[in-house]
């Protein structure tokens, strides 16, 4: 899988925001937050998506959802928070490392795009 700018910040090349981090994932706040709370989850596992993993990694997925909702509770959000990811250029993935969005902090409106 090719490098990218997630790479480069789990291997501390690149600062950022750390906001959580253990063995198997590390959030950090987005650099162009589109709420008040804006995090990804990003596993240390280098999967280009969602669609790239693999049964294999079934324990890593749930652990990154729990995390999701644990940072999301540590920042006040947790009883009204959104956990997004994209899978795919034309699903507006930008970063091809598997990583989940976790927004809140105002209303979010229902709907999916
Ligand atoms: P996606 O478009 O779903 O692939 O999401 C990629 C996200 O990474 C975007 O929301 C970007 O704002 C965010 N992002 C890109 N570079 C950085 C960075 N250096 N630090 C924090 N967030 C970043």
């Amino acid at each position: 899988m090719a490098d990218t700018i997630f790479g480069k910040i789990l291997r501390g090349e690149v600062p950022s925001k750390r906001l959580h981090e253990d063995d198997r994932c590390i959030v950090i706040a987005d650099i162009h937050p589109q709420a008040p709370f804006h995090a990804l989850v990003i596993p240390r596992k280098a999967i280009a998506s969602l669609a790239d993993a693999q049964r294999e990694d079934e324990a890593l997925l749930g652990h990154c959802l729990l995390v999701a909702h644990a940072v999301a509770a540590a920042g006040g959000i947790g009883d009204a928070f959104r956990v997004v990811t994209n899978s795919g250029v034309g699903a507006g993935q930008t970063v091809p490392h598997l990583h989940f969005h976790v927004l809140g902090g105002r209303p979010l409106r229902g709907g999916m795009g």
